[in-house]
């Protein structure tokens, strides 16, 4: 028998300083349904136990987050070929029939997050710089390369990550070394930060914006600050720019609607629960 009360949630460790709870409830609450979706802190030794548990909980699913989402791509039944191709999983959904099937949003969440901003934005617009080759940088270089892009120059501080990347995704994707990072923004129309560098405790990432463009679009997945030191200086000198908040919201609404039945929209009320927690 079908639970009528669905419950979802996401794992982690730690897992407290999640916004995904916010962002459900917020959602159930809006489409006045019966449900809650809460935080499970689950230590990696305990993960393939936590995960094969949803099921005989009655779980609709849960999100996957830091230091999971590489780990639990082997825990699930059927793995999405997109999750495949970027190597980690974000979203679990259990089957009707108890299967466990694996989803990665974080790409579908960046794109999203882009056109709300600039809905004129083609990904063969010219020359995209992606900073970082961790798990952000995939979801982001997938969903690039999906979207059109012919030309991503990817920079890592280890250079052998970004070529381990780069020879997974193919010649639209070609490597720069960190030393010579400014020099790849020429002429570039696009600039991601996937790195760490600029979150809250972090120094800001270490990068001279003299050689980009000024039209060029500057984004970041770093959400914490807002407004990280490298949107700032990029806004600045009169570069458009977009926070990593729109792809953390956006990357929500499909592991919501297959959840709970309803694709929820990214609203300003929304964001503003979700920055005055900031
Ligand atoms: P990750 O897999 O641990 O990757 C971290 C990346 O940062 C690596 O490329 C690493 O380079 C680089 N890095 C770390 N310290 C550095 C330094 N001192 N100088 C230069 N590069 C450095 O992490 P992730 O999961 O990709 O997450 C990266 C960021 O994206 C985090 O801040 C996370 O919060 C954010 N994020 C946001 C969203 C969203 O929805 N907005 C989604 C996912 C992630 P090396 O390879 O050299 O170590």
């Amino acid at each position: 028998m079908k639970n009528t009360f669905t419950i979802a949630g996401v794992m982690g460790w730690p897992v407290a300083h999640s916004r995904s709870p916010l962002i459900h409830n917020h959602w159930i609450r809006q489409h006045q349904l019966n449900g809650a979706y809460g935080l499970f802190p689950v230590n990696p030794i305990d993960l393939e136990a936590a995960i094969r548990g949803l099921q005989a909980l009655g779980l609709a699913g849960c999100n996957i987050t830091i230091p999971h989402k590489v780990n639990a791509m082997a825990c699930v039944d059927w793995v999405d070929p997109l999750a495949r191709r970027m190597g980690a999983i974000n979203t679990i959904v259990v089957q009707s029939d108890g299967a466990l099937h694996g989803f990665n949003n974080d790409g579908f969440g960046f794109i999203q997050s882009l056109l709300e901003s600039q809905p004129n934005w083609h990904a063969n617009a010219g020359p995209i710089a992606v900073l970082g080759a961790g798990g952000a940088a995939r979801g982001v270089v997938v969903s690039l390369l999906d979207a059109g892009a012919t030309n991503i120059r990817l920079i890592n501080r280890t250079h052998s990550k970004a070529q381990e990347l780069a020879q997974a995704f193919g010649p639209a994707v070609t490597t720069v070394k960190w030393e010579a990072r400014e020099d790849a923004l020429t002429g570039a129309a696009l600039l991601v930060n996937t790195t760490n560098q600029g979150m809250d405790g972090e120094p800001a990432l270490a990068l001279r914006l003299n050689k980009l463009p000024v039209e060029a679009l500057v984004c970041d997945a770093v959400y914490i600050p807002l407004e990280t030191p490298l949107l700032q200086e990029a806004r600045l000198r009169g570069n458009s720019t977009v926070n990593g908040l729109g792809m953390l919201l956006h990357q929500a609404r499909p592991a919501f609607q297959a959840w709970f039945g309803v694709l929820p929209d990214v609203t300003h009320a929304l964001y503003e629960e979700v920055i005055n927690t900031f």
